[in-house]
Order: structure tokens, then C-alpha cells, then sequence
């Protein structure tokens, strides 16, 4: 859910709680040369996450260590640039499926001499969630698809109507900018990563644009 770091108190944690969480969180893989490591990964999207982009994050009021692409729109004040993505109306999308499609659209555009074919599915993908930003300012205001604007609403706000806003912003999530993506982005595509091969994308991105067109 769209939201921000207030209320959210981790300076209890003790060294050894902040290791028992992340040592629940890793994970075997399997390397090139068919041994094994240990790596962490989300406890929402289930993505492999780089040692130097591991965030805490409360579930149910349990921390657990969380990808930036899950953290960030949960924590909205937390990012700490411009141009971080725009906020979408996607009832029925959570915010993991919304961060593949952007890893996707981001990857294919990256790939050397890619095709036509494939930059006009991603600009017309991007082009359908796009579309979402314009429907969440229709239903609720202008500025309401923009991260930084909801974050110093959503600070105004008193604890009491805090704790309410929660119905407001159940339907939305963040499209990240290339920005926010990119180390994710660079990190799924390493070869230590044989897992999640990104070449499957293509077909994926076919599927998301057939369905919204059906
Ligand atoms: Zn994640």
C-alpha cells in the first residue's frame, strides 16, 4: 500500500533481531558452476535483492527485509530524488506486478539493437499504465499521481486520519521511473542470477498487452 515511514519505529531492533529477520529472508541459488550461495530476497516479491539494497519494512507489525521497489512506495518520504515514478490506479494489480511490468519495459529498451517490434510493445504497455495516471487524477485530484505531492499530503494528515487513508490509497500503487529500477534492474540481469533470466520478458509483455486490449 501507498504510504509513509511515519509510525514505523525500528531503533528497538537489536543487531541480532535485524540478523534473525535477514537470515530468514535468504534463500539458496544455484551459480554458473552448479554450487550453491546463499543470497537474500524479498519477503514481497520474492525477487533476489543486492547485499547493499536490503530495507526493513512492517507487515501485520513484523519487520521483514523487503526490495527498494516494494519498499519505496510504502515509504514514500524515504526517496530521496526527483523523478521517482508516477502513482497509478491498479485495483487489480498489486504493487510487485506493477514493478515487473516497469523491470521489463526498462530491460527490453535496454537490450543493443533491439527491434522495432519490441520498443513499440513497451511504449504501448507503458502507454496502458500510463493512461492509469490519468484515471487516478480524474477520480481523485491533480497532483494525486504525483509521489512527492501524496507525501506531504499524507504528513499533514493527523495519526487518527492517518490510520484512515488507508481505504484512499488501497487501489493505488507506483509505476517507478527507470531511476528507481535501475540497480534492481542491473542486478536480476547478472549471470549469477541464472533463475530469473530476463529473456522471457518479451512474451510476458505480449500477454499484459493482449490482455488489456481484450
Ligand atoms: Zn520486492
Amino acid at each position: 500500500m501507498i504510504g509513509i515511514s511515519r509510525n514505523k519505529d525500528f531503533s528497538k531492533l537489536k543487531n541480532k533481531d535485524i540478523k534473525k529477520i535477514r537470515t530468514a529472508g535468504n534463500r539458496n541459488v544455484v551459480l554458473e558452476d552448479g554450487a550453491t550461495t546463499k543470497i537474500p530476497f524479498c519477503s514481497i516479491c520474492n525477487n533476489p535483492i543486492q547485499e547493499d539494497q536490503i530495507f526493513l519494512d512492517l507487515f501485520d507489525d513484523e519487520p521483514k527485509q523487503v526490495c527498494s521497489l516494494c519498499y519505496y512506495p510504502r515509504n514514500l518520504d524515504k526517496i530521496t530524488f526527483k523523478d521517482s515514478g508516477t502513482l497509478i490506479y491498479a485495483p487489480d494489480l498489486t504493487q510487485s506486478q506493477v514493478n515487473a511490468v516497469a523491470l521489463m519495459i526498462y530491460y527490453l529498451r535496454g537490450i543493443e539493437n533491439v527491434s522495432q517490434d519490441i520498443l513499440e510493445l513497451t511504449a504501448d504497455v507503458e502507454d496502458l499504465i500510463l493512461r492509469r495516471s490519468d484515471s487516478l487524477v480524474n477520480l481523485l485530484c491533480q497532483g494525486a499521481n504525483v509521489p512527492s505531492i501524496v507525501c506531504q499530503f499524507l504528513f499533514m494528515l493527523s495519526d487518527d486520519e492517518y490510520s484512515k487513508v488507508g481505504n484512499m490509497f488501497s487501489s493505488v500503487r507506483m509505476f517507478p521511473s527507470e531511476k528507481l529500477a535501475k540497480e534492481v534492474l542491473v542486478y536480476l540481469s547478472t549471470n549469477v542470477l541464472r533463475g530469473y533470466d530476463p529473456k522471457l520478458w518479451v512474451s510476458m509483455l505480449q500477454k499484459i498487452k493482449q490482455m488489456n486490449n481484450e
